[in-house]
Protein backbone atom coordinates (compact mmCIF):
# COMPACT_ATOMS: atom_id res chain seq x y z
CA UNK A 1 0.00 0.00 0.00
CA UNK A 2 1.28 3.36 -0.72
CA UNK A 3 2.52 5.81 1.99
CA UNK A 4 1.79 9.05 -0.17
CA UNK A 5 -0.22 10.48 -2.51
CA UNK A 6 1.34 10.09 -6.24
CA UNK A 7 -0.24 12.26 -8.90
CA UNK A 8 0.75 13.14 -12.61
CA UNK A 9 2.48 16.64 -12.33
CA UNK A 10 0.64 17.37 -15.96
CA UNK A 11 -2.93 16.57 -14.24
CA UNK A 12 -2.32 19.32 -11.27
CA UNK A 13 -1.55 22.21 -13.29
CA UNK A 14 -3.82 24.09 -11.09
CA UNK A 15 -2.37 22.44 -7.57
CA UNK A 16 1.32 24.20 -9.03
CA UNK A 17 -0.76 27.28 -9.49
CA UNK A 18 -1.73 27.26 -5.70
CA UNK A 19 -5.09 24.88 -5.87
CA UNK A 20 -5.55 22.77 -3.42
CA UNK A 21 -7.63 20.08 -5.07
CA UNK A 22 -6.73 17.12 -6.47
CA UNK A 23 -9.09 15.35 -8.59
CA UNK A 24 -9.53 11.63 -9.66
CA UNK A 25 -7.59 11.86 -12.82
CA UNK A 26 -4.55 12.94 -11.46
CA UNK A 27 -3.78 10.09 -9.33
CA UNK A 28 -1.41 7.74 -9.65
CA UNK A 29 -0.56 5.67 -7.02
CA UNK A 30 -2.32 6.26 -3.53
CA UNK A 31 -3.27 4.56 -0.03
CA UNK A 32 -6.44 2.39 0.46
CA UNK A 33 -7.52 4.04 3.34
CA UNK A 34 -8.51 7.76 3.81
CA UNK A 35 -6.11 9.82 5.85
CA UNK A 36 -3.54 12.90 6.21
CA UNK A 37 -0.46 11.81 3.43
CA UNK A 38 2.06 13.38 1.49
CA UNK A 39 1.40 14.65 -2.13
CA UNK A 40 4.42 13.39 -4.52
CA UNK A 41 4.63 14.33 -8.14
CA UNK A 42 5.43 11.32 -10.70
CA UNK A 43 8.71 12.69 -11.00
CA UNK A 44 8.99 12.35 -7.27
CA UNK A 45 8.49 16.45 -6.68
CA UNK A 46 7.01 16.99 -2.88
CA UNK A 47 3.83 19.03 -3.44
CA UNK A 48 2.44 19.24 0.33
CA UNK A 49 0.12 17.36 2.64
CA UNK A 50 -3.14 16.39 1.99
CA UNK A 51 -6.60 15.21 3.71
CA UNK A 52 -7.28 12.05 1.43
CA UNK A 53 -10.32 10.28 0.73
CA UNK A 54 -10.41 7.54 -2.27
CA UNK A 55 -14.33 7.47 -1.72
CA UNK A 56 -14.72 11.06 -2.44
CA UNK A 57 -14.87 13.17 -6.10
CA UNK A 58 -12.33 15.44 -5.15
CA UNK A 59 -10.31 13.01 -3.29
CA UNK A 60 -7.05 15.13 -2.27
CA UNK A 61 -7.13 18.69 -0.38
CA UNK A 62 -4.02 19.96 0.35
CA UNK A 63 -3.58 21.51 3.70
CA UNK A 64 -0.34 22.30 3.30
CA UNK A 65 2.70 23.06 1.32
CA UNK A 66 5.06 22.39 4.19
CA UNK A 67 7.33 18.86 4.24
CA UNK A 68 5.48 17.09 7.02
CA UNK A 69 2.72 17.92 8.98
CA UNK A 70 3.51 15.58 12.21
CA UNK A 71 2.00 18.19 14.70
CA UNK A 72 -1.58 18.44 13.94
CA UNK A 73 -2.99 20.57 16.77
CA UNK A 74 0.31 23.05 16.23
CA UNK A 75 -0.94 23.14 12.49
CA UNK A 76 -4.83 24.01 12.91
CA UNK A 77 -3.59 26.46 16.26
CA UNK A 78 -1.47 28.13 13.58
CA UNK A 79 -3.83 28.60 10.69
CA UNK A 80 -7.30 29.38 13.33
CA UNK A 81 -5.09 32.27 14.87
CA UNK A 82 -4.18 33.51 11.16
CA UNK A 83 -7.81 33.39 10.07
CA UNK A 84 -8.93 35.17 13.30
CA UNK A 85 -6.09 37.64 13.18
CA UNK A 86 -6.27 38.71 9.34
CA UNK A 87 -9.99 39.46 9.80
CA UNK A 88 -8.67 41.76 12.64
CA UNK A 89 -6.88 43.42 10.23
CA UNK A 90 -9.39 43.23 7.69
CA UNK A 91 -11.84 45.48 10.44
CA UNK A 92 -13.79 42.18 11.35
CA UNK A 93 -15.02 42.51 15.28
CA UNK A 94 -14.60 39.32 17.09
CA UNK A 95 -17.73 38.48 18.75
CA UNK A 96 -19.19 42.15 17.76
CA UNK A 97 -21.39 41.28 14.19
CA UNK A 98 -21.91 38.57 11.69
CA UNK A 99 -18.59 37.25 10.22
CA UNK A 100 -17.20 34.36 8.19
CA UNK A 101 -14.16 33.23 10.20
CA UNK A 102 -12.64 30.81 8.31
CA UNK A 103 -13.06 30.35 4.80
CA UNK A 104 -11.71 26.56 3.83
CA UNK A 105 -9.37 26.91 1.03
CA UNK A 106 -9.16 30.68 1.33
CA UNK A 107 -7.61 29.89 4.94
CA UNK A 108 -5.64 27.25 4.30
CA UNK A 109 -7.81 25.15 5.69
CA UNK A 110 -9.97 23.01 2.99
CA UNK A 111 -13.24 21.70 3.87
CA UNK A 112 -13.95 24.07 7.06
CA UNK A 113 -16.02 26.97 6.88
CA UNK A 114 -16.72 28.98 10.35
CA UNK A 115 -19.27 31.43 10.88
CA UNK A 116 -19.37 33.71 13.85
CA UNK A 117 -23.03 35.10 14.69
CA UNK A 118 -22.29 37.24 17.65
CA UNK A 119 -21.08 34.59 20.61
CA UNK A 120 -22.15 31.68 18.65
CA UNK A 121 -19.89 29.80 16.25
CA UNK A 122 -21.08 27.04 13.28
CA UNK A 123 -18.65 24.89 12.11
CA UNK A 124 -18.91 23.16 8.84
CA UNK A 125 -17.66 20.36 7.05
CA UNK A 126 -17.27 19.66 3.42
CA UNK A 127 -14.81 17.09 4.03
CA UNK A 128 -14.49 13.43 5.94
CA UNK A 129 -11.00 14.29 6.71
CA UNK A 130 -12.06 17.69 8.83
CA UNK A 131 -14.88 15.48 10.20
CA UNK A 132 -12.46 13.06 11.11
CA UNK A 133 -10.63 16.13 12.78
CA UNK A 134 -13.78 18.20 14.53
CA UNK A 135 -13.27 17.11 18.18
CA UNK A 136 -9.51 18.79 18.00
CA UNK A 137 -11.08 21.52 16.01
CA UNK A 138 -13.56 22.28 19.17
CA UNK A 139 -10.72 22.30 21.55
CA UNK A 140 -8.54 24.36 19.34
CA UNK A 141 -11.67 27.13 19.10
CA UNK A 142 -12.28 26.63 22.65
CA UNK A 143 -8.51 27.65 23.48
CA UNK A 144 -8.84 30.03 21.47
CA UNK A 145 -11.98 32.36 22.08
CA UNK A 146 -12.88 30.93 25.43
CA UNK A 147 -16.33 29.15 26.14
CA UNK A 148 -18.04 30.67 22.93
CA UNK A 149 -21.28 27.81 21.86
CA UNK A 150 -20.36 26.08 18.83
CA UNK A 151 -22.47 24.06 16.63
CA UNK A 152 -20.88 21.05 14.12
CA UNK A 153 -22.26 20.61 10.85
CA UNK A 154 -21.62 18.44 8.10
CA UNK A 155 -24.67 18.77 5.16
CA UNK A 156 -26.61 15.86 4.03
CA UNK A 157 -25.31 16.68 0.39
CA UNK A 158 -21.48 17.04 1.73
CA UNK A 159 -21.58 13.79 3.46
CA UNK A 160 -22.97 11.90 0.54
CA UNK A 161 -20.25 13.29 -1.41
CA UNK A 162 -17.37 12.18 1.04
CA UNK A 163 -19.31 8.92 1.76
CA UNK A 164 -19.53 9.38 5.65
CA UNK A 165 -22.98 10.68 8.00
CA UNK A 166 -24.04 13.59 8.16
CA UNK A 167 -24.31 16.21 11.47
CA UNK A 168 -27.19 17.43 12.21
CA UNK A 169 -26.73 20.27 14.94
CA UNK A 170 -29.60 21.34 17.53
CA UNK A 171 -31.22 24.01 16.93
CA UNK A 172 -30.16 27.42 18.24
CA UNK A 173 -31.59 30.57 17.25
CA UNK A 174 -29.44 33.73 18.20
CA UNK A 175 -29.72 37.49 17.31
CA UNK A 176 -27.23 39.56 15.86
CA UNK A 177 -26.80 42.88 14.04
CA UNK A 178 -26.21 43.74 10.15
CA UNK A 179 -26.12 46.84 9.04
CA UNK A 180 -28.67 48.39 11.19
CA UNK A 181 -30.91 45.28 11.33
CA UNK A 182 -31.27 43.06 14.17
CA UNK A 183 -31.88 39.32 13.09
CA UNK A 184 -32.87 36.64 14.77
CA UNK A 185 -31.46 33.49 12.96
CA UNK A 186 -32.55 29.57 13.71
CA UNK A 187 -28.44 28.61 13.69
CA UNK A 188 -27.72 24.87 12.43
CA UNK A 189 -31.61 24.14 10.90
CA UNK A 190 -31.30 25.74 8.15
CA UNK A 191 -30.13 26.88 4.38
CA UNK A 192 -25.94 27.21 4.79
CA UNK A 193 -25.33 28.44 8.01
CA UNK A 194 -28.39 29.86 8.78
CA UNK A 195 -27.73 33.21 7.12
CA UNK A 196 -25.98 34.30 3.60
CA UNK A 197 -23.14 36.27 5.38
CA UNK A 198 -21.77 36.36 1.40
CA UNK A 199 -24.02 39.47 0.23
CA UNK A 200 -23.65 41.57 3.46
CA UNK A 201 -21.47 44.18 1.52
CA UNK A 202 -23.99 44.16 -1.44
CA UNK A 203 -26.78 44.60 0.65
CA UNK A 204 -25.03 47.27 2.54
CA UNK A 205 -24.62 48.99 -0.75
CA UNK A 206 -28.20 48.47 -1.36
CA UNK A 207 -29.33 49.99 1.37
CA UNK A 208 -26.96 53.42 0.54
CA UNK A 209 -28.96 53.48 -2.83
CA UNK A 210 -32.74 52.49 -0.69
CA UNK A 211 -33.33 55.62 0.32
CA UNK A 212 -37.36 56.85 -0.82
CA UNK A 213 -37.31 54.14 -3.41
CA UNK A 214 -39.59 51.37 -4.08
CA UNK A 215 -38.08 48.03 -3.36
CA UNK A 216 -38.66 44.22 -5.02
CA UNK A 217 -36.45 41.76 -3.40
CA UNK A 218 -36.51 38.70 -5.15
CA UNK A 219 -35.53 35.45 -3.59
CA UNK A 220 -35.44 37.33 -0.32
CA UNK A 221 -35.11 34.27 1.74
CA UNK A 222 -34.79 36.09 5.83
CA UNK A 223 -35.45 39.42 3.39
CA UNK A 224 -32.09 40.59 4.67
CA UNK A 225 -32.04 43.05 1.69
CA UNK A 226 -35.20 44.45 1.96
CA UNK A 227 -35.09 45.10 5.84
CA UNK A 228 -31.54 47.01 5.28
CA UNK A 229 -32.91 48.72 2.27
CA UNK A 230 -36.24 49.71 4.73
CA UNK A 231 -33.75 50.74 7.48
CA UNK A 232 -31.93 53.10 4.54
CA UNK A 233 -35.41 55.20 4.12
CA UNK A 234 -36.38 53.21 1.29
CA UNK A 235 -40.51 54.11 0.66
CA UNK A 236 -41.62 50.61 0.52
CA UNK A 237 -40.26 46.54 0.21
CA UNK A 238 -42.03 43.78 -1.12
CA UNK A 239 -39.80 40.31 -0.56
CA UNK A 240 -40.50 37.79 -2.39
CA UNK A 241 -39.82 34.21 -1.75
CA UNK A 242 -41.03 30.58 -2.71
CA UNK A 243 -40.13 29.09 1.22
CA UNK A 244 -43.41 29.81 3.27
CA UNK A 245 -40.67 29.45 6.36
CA UNK A 246 -38.46 31.81 5.10
CA UNK A 247 -41.20 34.59 4.80
CA UNK A 248 -42.41 34.02 8.15
CA UNK A 249 -38.93 34.67 9.30
CA UNK A 250 -38.17 37.65 6.94
CA UNK A 251 -41.84 38.96 8.55
CA UNK A 252 -40.72 38.72 12.67
CA UNK A 253 -37.25 40.63 11.52
CA UNK A 254 -39.35 43.54 10.10
CA UNK A 255 -41.65 42.98 13.34
CA UNK A 256 -38.52 43.29 15.91
CA UNK A 257 -36.94 45.85 13.85
CA UNK A 258 -40.46 48.13 13.49
CA UNK A 259 -40.27 48.08 9.69
CA UNK A 260 -43.36 47.56 7.07
CA UNK A 261 -42.49 45.08 4.82
CA UNK A 262 -44.70 43.70 2.42
CA UNK A 263 -44.12 39.78 1.71
CA UNK A 264 -45.54 37.74 -1.00
CA UNK A 265 -45.13 33.45 -1.51
CA UNK A 266 -44.83 32.85 -5.00
CA UNK A 267 -41.73 31.10 -7.22
CA UNK A 268 -40.30 33.92 -8.83
CA UNK A 269 -40.28 32.86 -12.34
CA UNK A 270 -44.18 32.80 -12.29
CA UNK A 271 -44.93 35.76 -10.50
CA UNK A 272 -42.21 37.93 -12.53
CA UNK A 273 -45.11 38.46 -15.43
CA UNK A 274 -47.49 39.91 -13.01
CA UNK A 275 -45.03 42.40 -10.88
CA UNK A 276 -46.03 45.16 -12.80
CA UNK A 277 -49.64 45.47 -11.50
CA UNK A 278 -47.86 45.31 -8.48
CA UNK A 279 -44.91 48.23 -8.62
CA UNK A 280 -43.91 50.33 -10.01
CA UNK A 281 -40.33 49.51 -8.48
CA UNK A 282 -36.98 51.41 -8.66
CA UNK A 283 -34.84 48.77 -6.89
CA UNK A 284 -35.00 45.67 -7.68
CA UNK A 285 -32.71 43.07 -6.03
CA UNK A 286 -32.76 39.25 -7.19
CA UNK A 287 -30.52 36.86 -5.79
CA UNK A 288 -31.59 33.30 -6.79
CA UNK A 289 -30.32 30.17 -5.92
CA UNK A 290 -27.61 28.12 -7.58
CA UNK A 291 -29.12 28.30 -11.06
CA UNK A 292 -26.08 26.21 -12.71
CA UNK A 293 -24.91 23.86 -9.64
CA UNK A 294 -22.14 22.62 -12.06
CA UNK A 295 -20.45 23.50 -15.37
CA UNK A 296 -22.69 21.38 -17.25
CA UNK A 297 -25.65 23.31 -16.31
CA UNK A 298 -24.34 26.82 -17.84
CA UNK A 299 -26.09 26.93 -20.45
CA UNK A 300 -29.71 26.01 -18.51
CA UNK A 301 -28.08 28.95 -15.37
CA UNK A 302 -28.01 31.46 -18.63
CA UNK A 303 -31.26 30.91 -19.78
CA UNK A 304 -33.03 31.40 -16.56
CA UNK A 305 -31.07 33.83 -15.63
CA UNK A 306 -31.89 35.18 -19.20
CA UNK A 307 -35.49 35.38 -18.12
CA UNK A 308 -35.03 36.84 -14.75
CA UNK A 309 -32.83 39.85 -16.33
CA UNK A 310 -35.61 40.42 -19.42
CA UNK A 311 -38.03 40.54 -17.12
CA UNK A 312 -36.43 42.44 -14.14
CA UNK A 313 -35.38 45.83 -16.65
CA UNK A 314 -38.59 45.42 -18.13
CA UNK A 315 -40.18 46.48 -14.18
CA UNK A 316 -37.30 49.22 -14.43
CA UNK A 317 -38.51 52.74 -14.52
CA UNK A 318 -35.47 55.60 -15.60
CA UNK A 319 -33.35 56.02 -12.50
CA UNK A 320 -34.05 52.36 -11.19
CA UNK A 321 -31.40 50.48 -10.27
CA UNK A 322 -31.04 46.31 -10.59
CA UNK A 323 -28.62 44.41 -8.51
CA UNK A 324 -28.16 41.02 -9.82
CA UNK A 325 -25.95 38.34 -8.25
CA UNK A 326 -25.07 34.98 -9.13
CA UNK A 327 -23.38 32.07 -6.51
CA UNK A 328 -23.15 29.83 -9.45
CA UNK A 329 -19.22 29.54 -10.07
CA UNK A 330 -20.04 28.27 -13.84
CA UNK A 331 -22.12 32.04 -14.38
CA UNK A 332 -19.76 34.56 -13.33
CA UNK A 333 -19.31 38.37 -13.93
CA UNK A 334 -18.69 38.43 -17.65
CA UNK A 335 -21.71 36.25 -18.17
CA UNK A 336 -23.92 38.70 -16.27
CA UNK A 337 -22.61 41.94 -17.47
CA UNK A 338 -23.20 40.16 -21.63
CA UNK A 339 -27.08 38.64 -20.48
CA UNK A 340 -27.56 42.40 -18.76
CA UNK A 341 -26.17 44.41 -22.14
CA UNK A 342 -27.87 41.79 -24.39
CA UNK A 343 -31.30 42.44 -22.53
CA UNK A 344 -30.91 46.14 -22.19
CA UNK A 345 -30.39 46.23 -26.32
CA UNK A 346 -33.25 44.24 -27.12
CA UNK A 347 -35.15 46.66 -25.06
CA UNK A 348 -33.17 49.57 -26.36
CA UNK A 349 -32.20 51.13 -22.92
CA UNK A 350 -29.61 53.06 -21.10
CA UNK A 351 -28.16 51.02 -18.22
CA UNK A 352 -25.10 51.99 -16.83
CA UNK A 353 -23.34 49.59 -14.87
CA UNK A 354 -23.09 51.39 -10.66
CA UNK A 355 -21.12 48.31 -9.11
CA UNK A 356 -19.34 45.02 -9.94
CA UNK A 357 -18.50 43.08 -7.06
CA UNK A 358 -18.24 39.94 -5.52
CA UNK A 359 -17.48 37.84 -1.82
CA UNK A 360 -16.32 40.51 0.62
CA UNK A 361 -12.99 40.08 2.64
CA UNK A 362 -13.65 37.41 5.10
CA UNK A 363 -14.89 34.73 1.81
CA UNK A 364 -11.19 35.18 0.49
CA UNK A 365 -10.02 32.56 -2.39
CA UNK A 366 -6.77 31.51 -3.78
CA UNK A 367 -5.96 33.40 -6.76
CA UNK A 368 -4.93 29.95 -8.51
CA UNK A 369 -8.49 28.80 -7.41
CA UNK A 370 -10.59 29.88 -9.30
CA UNK A 371 -13.37 27.30 -7.92
CA UNK A 372 -13.71 29.06 -4.83
CA UNK A 373 -14.84 32.51 -6.47
CA UNK A 374 -18.74 31.67 -6.42
CA UNK A 375 -20.17 35.02 -6.08
CA UNK A 376 -20.77 38.10 -8.50
CA UNK A 377 -22.83 40.60 -8.42
CA UNK A 378 -22.86 43.58 -11.33
CA UNK A 379 -25.66 46.39 -10.50
CA UNK A 380 -26.97 48.40 -13.07
CA UNK A 381 -28.94 52.17 -13.21
CA UNK A 382 -31.50 52.99 -16.00
CA UNK A 383 -31.07 55.57 -18.15
CA UNK A 384 -34.47 55.53 -19.43
CA UNK A 385 -35.46 54.19 -23.26
CA UNK A 386 -32.26 54.86 -26.21
N1 LIG B 1 -31.04 37.20 -0.85
C1 LIG B 1 -31.02 36.32 0.29
C2 LIG B 1 -30.50 34.94 -0.05
C3 LIG B 1 -31.26 34.23 -1.14
S1 LIG B 1 -31.07 32.51 -1.11
C4 LIG B 1 -30.20 36.95 1.41
O1 LIG B 1 -29.55 38.00 1.22
O2 LIG B 1 -30.22 36.43 2.53
C5 LIG B 1 -32.19 31.98 -2.30
C6 LIG B 1 -33.63 31.97 -1.88
O3 LIG B 1 -34.40 31.66 -3.04
C7 LIG B 1 -34.04 30.94 -0.82
O4 LIG B 1 -34.67 31.59 0.24
C8 LIG B 1 -35.05 30.01 -1.54
O5 LIG B 1 -36.14 29.63 -0.69
C9 LIG B 1 -35.53 30.89 -2.64
N2 LIG B 1 -36.02 30.24 -3.88
C10 LIG B 1 -35.46 29.22 -4.55
N3 LIG B 1 -36.13 29.01 -5.72
C11 LIG B 1 -37.12 29.92 -5.76
C12 LIG B 1 -38.14 30.24 -6.72
N4 LIG B 1 -38.25 29.56 -7.88
N5 LIG B 1 -38.99 31.26 -6.45
C13 LIG B 1 -38.89 31.95 -5.28
N6 LIG B 1 -37.94 31.71 -4.36
C14 LIG B 1 -37.07 30.70 -4.59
Amino acid sequence: MSKAVVVRRRKVPGVLNGSPWIYPNALLDVPDTAGTYPVRTDGGDHLGVCDFNPAAPIPGRILTRAKSLDNEEEWLTEAIHHAINRRLRLGYQIQGGAFRMVNGEGDGLPGLVIDMFGRTMVADCYSRGMRDRMPLIEKVLSETLGDCPLLLRMGADAAKREGIDPIDPPVATISFAENAVVFDVALGSDQKSGFYLDQRDNRRLAARWASGRQVLDLFCYHGAFALGCLAGGAKSALAVDSSEKALSAAQANATRNGLALDVLPADVFDALGELHEVGPFDLIICDPPKLAPGKRDKNKGLKAYRYLIDKCLGLLPPGGILLVSSCSQAIGEDDMRKLIMQQAAKKQMYADVIAVSGHPADHPWPIGFETGRYLSTVAVMSRGPW
